[in-house]
């Protein structure tokens, strides 16, 4: 296996840690930050694999956040029912099949936003696709903790955690701000 140089690297690395999910990302945090637009990944960010509609929970924080910062969804799942559906239920635009890392679909939800992509966060629960694409187009990046039912453990979570460990070893630090991320991973050890 080839590893990806130091330089590479350092572009998985979050600007922000949150060590929590979502839900606990504030307007506080964002307005501390400068940021006034949210990119947000969809599947297990925001909904678990297993759920198809948002919590109310969810509704409410996206109702707060969207007073300050302008949110669309930008997804690599291919299905444009289950995106469709979630976005529709939280009244936020959407982009399906978005094939990060790539920068491409990041950016036109920043054009759309009209705002500059330093003004953007780029939020999801995986470093190999939100973190580096995000970090890849200029985006701060936060990585969140997985939303997941914890009755249920996913084939992806095994993914992240490998994600995770790789990381880690090429040089990215999780242990950030607002976090215990980095103990919880080594627990699960
Ligand atoms: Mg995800």
């Amino acid at each position: 296996m080839k590893l990806p140089t130091m330089s590479k690297a350092i572009l998985l690395q979050p600007d922000l840690v949150l060590g929590d999910t979502i839900i606990n990302l504030t307007a506080e945090i964002l307005q501390q930050y400068q940021i006034k637009g949210l990119v947000l990944d969809v599947d297990e960010t925001l909904v678990p694999f297993n759920k198809t509609e948002a919590s109310e929970e969810l509704k409410q924080w996206v109702a707060q956040i969207r007073t300050i910062a302008d949110i669309w969804l930008v997804s690599n799942n291919l299905s444009q029912t289950r995106i469709g559906n979630i976005a529709k239920s939280l009244d936020l635009p959407y982009i399906a099949g978005a094939q990060k890392p790539s920068r491409r679909r990041l950016k036109q939800a920043a054009t759309a936003m009209n705002l500059s992509v330093e003004k953007v966060a780029m939020v999801g629960d995986r470093l190999f696709t939100d973190v580096l694409a995000g970090n890849r187009l200029g985006m701060f990046t936060i990585l969140v903790e997985p939303m997941v039912d914890s009755a249920i453990a996913t084939p992806s979570y095994t993914i992240r955690n490998f994600e995770v460990w790789l990381s880690q070893k090429l040089g990215v630090s999780l242990a950030g701000t607002h976090n215990n991320f980095t103990k919880k991973q080594q627990n699960q050890d």
